[in-house]
């Protein structure tokens, strides 16, 4: 409440928000959560939490008058429609350059995303945090995300027959025929209640074209995972539907953090000022640096150093599709949870997850999502005359990724006589170029912050998400996110409560 003192709290509740959370209330401190999103437990009119993708309703998009759904098109119409403005659960935030998707409530990016839990190859991982100990976070720090997660493999003997993974089975066909390697991408889906969605046992998520706007069963997010963890622990307040937008020295000591309550059509229906002898920044990339770079443009935090707003990446995301010939369907079934990928990162670049296109009808396409090495670093700046923050990526700025996809893509292409699909993303166009899944970046560790998330010009100011990954992680990032908040907040409680 207004005026009161709370001794950590922690600004977002997605991966690294949860993490700090978790592990200083095991530790005896009282944590304050606060998040922007809604808390996602009650369900709507349909009895359903979350909304299907085929049907994207309020509760699917942040504080939008209309969808804008990531592959924008089919047989080359636009699908986007119009829905009322609520504090849905999927922010498509547009900049200039690109439009960056990310999770919106209590779970954050792990309420709308596919699960896809991948550990980055030890040679990558060195060479994209280099200050970080790997013996540690391999022996350590991934083992426990990974284990605190629920991550598994699909059963590859299910995997040969289940319906489902068609298409997956096709890609594979496609990528060894090109002579690529297939790997199985691990994942927190219940592959178990997957099995029974197949077998018609149990109400479809996976197989219910479930995705995006979160998924009813099977998925164990940050809900299922971290989330009990903490209630459990009696120490962890948390408010949804409040948003920070301040934080600066207070005359006592601490921090005064001031905060704003939402309705859920977004207008400020009250703001609070409180004092937190430690501020945790877990908004996300995005969201931490925004928040940062605002603070010390507006002299809330001048002292902040000139590496925040710096390093910010996609992840190397692009998208596309293929046209398989018409002897090689790709199915009418196909599970959202994607679970192989395609690797040619050491020899091209590119890491791409053979995709779902779950519309319910045969496609002939597929479909993929490629993680590649763009090197492309684009920075926030405050901007005096609009008082907001802008990042500068350039559309333009994709095709360094693009050109390591079709590394991929053009030589399964040539090997199997086939063509790219345009009508997925517009009329006659190739590559989703416009998007990223994945912001990372922002306030880099060891750069903005010291080695572990500590912003050495403010004590009791910490970075413990997404934004202290230089804008890459070779693969999907969650799972690095986790590892890294666990071996950055068990430094941080041993030393500096
Ligand atoms: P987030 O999880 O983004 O959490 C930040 C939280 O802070 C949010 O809940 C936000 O609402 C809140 N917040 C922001 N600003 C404020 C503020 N000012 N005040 C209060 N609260 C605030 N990654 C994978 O590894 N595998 C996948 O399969 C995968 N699929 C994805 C699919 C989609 C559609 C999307 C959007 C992302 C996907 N990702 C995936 C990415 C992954 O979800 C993110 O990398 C991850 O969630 C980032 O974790 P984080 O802790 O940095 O921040």
């Amino acid at each position: 409440s207004n005026g009161s003192r709370v001794s950590a709290l922690v600004i977002g509740s997605g991966y690294g928000g949860s993490v700090a959370a978790l592990r200083l209330a095991q530790a005896g401190i009282d944590v304050h959560v606060i998040e922007m999103g809604m808390a996602w437990d009650t369900p709507g009119a349909d009895g359903k939490i979350f909304a299907n993708t085929t049907s994207p309703d309020e509760r699917s998009y942040w504080l939008r008058t209309r969808t804008k759904q990531p592959l924008s098109h089919f047989l080359g119409f636009p699908i986007d429609r119009a829905i009322p403005r609520y504090t849905g659960i999927l922010d498509a935030e547009e900049f200039g350059g690109i439009t960056v998707y990310q999770g919106r409530g209590v779970g954050g990016g792990s309420l709308v995303n596919g699960g896809m839990a991948v550990t980055p190859k030890r040679e990558n991982f060195r060479a994209i945090l280099p200050s970080v100990d790997p013996n540690e976070m391999y022996d350590v720090y991934y083992p426990r995300a990974n284990a605190e997660l629920g991550v598994r493999t699909i059963d590859p003997a299910w995997f040969e027959t289940a319906e489902c993974y068609h298409y997956a089975r096709v890609g594979r066909k496609q990528a060894q025929r090109s002579g690529f390697p297939f790997v199985f991408v691990p994942d927190v889906y219940d592959w178990d209640y997957m099995k029974q969605e197949q077998a018609g046992t149990v109400p479809r998520s996976a197989l219910g074209g479930e995705l995006l706007f979160g998924n009813n069963y099977g998925k164990k997010s940050l809900q299922k995972t971290y989330l009990p963890q903490i209630a459990a622990t009696g120490r962890v307040t948390i408010s949804p539907l409040h948003r920070v937008t301040s934080v600066t020295p207070a005359s006592g000591g601490g921090y005064t953090v001031v905060i704003e309550q939402l309705t859920t059509t977004g207008a400020v229906s009250s703001a609070k000022s409180v004092t937190a002898d430690t501020v945790f920044f877990a908004a996300g990339s995005v969201g931490t640096s925004k928040l940062l770079v605002k603070l010390k443009a507006t002299g809330a935090l001048p002292n902040l150093n000139n590496e925040i707003g710096k390093g910010w990446g996609d992840n190397g995301n692009v998208m596309c599709g293929r046209a398989n010939h018409i002897w090689e369907p790709t199915g009418c079934l196909q599970s959202s949870i994607p679970t192989a990928g395609i690797d040619n990162w050491a020899a091209g670049g590119a890491f791409a997850e053979v995709a779902p296109l779950p519309t319910g009808i045969e496609t002939w396409a597929s479909f993929y999502l490629a993680i590649t090495r763009n090197p492309n670093r684009a920075q926030f700046t405050w901007n005096p005359s609009t008082r907001q923050v802008d990042l500068n990526w350039q559309t333009a700025w994709k095709r360094a990724g693009i050109e390591m996809a079709k590394s991929i893509f053009d030589r399964i292409n040539a090997k199997e006589g086939t063509i790219y699909r345009t009508d997925l993303f517009g009329i006659y166009k190739i590559w989703g170029d416009h998007l990223t899944y994945h912001p990372l970046g922002g306030a880099v560790l060891n750069k903005a912050t010291d080695n572990y998330g500590r912003i050495a010009e403010y004590p009791g100011l910490y970075v413990i998400d997404g934004a202290l990954i230089p804008g890459n992680t070779s693969v999907n990032p969650f799972v690095t996110i986790t590892a890294l908040a666990e071996r950055n907040i068990e430094e941080i409680v041993a030393n500096d409560f």
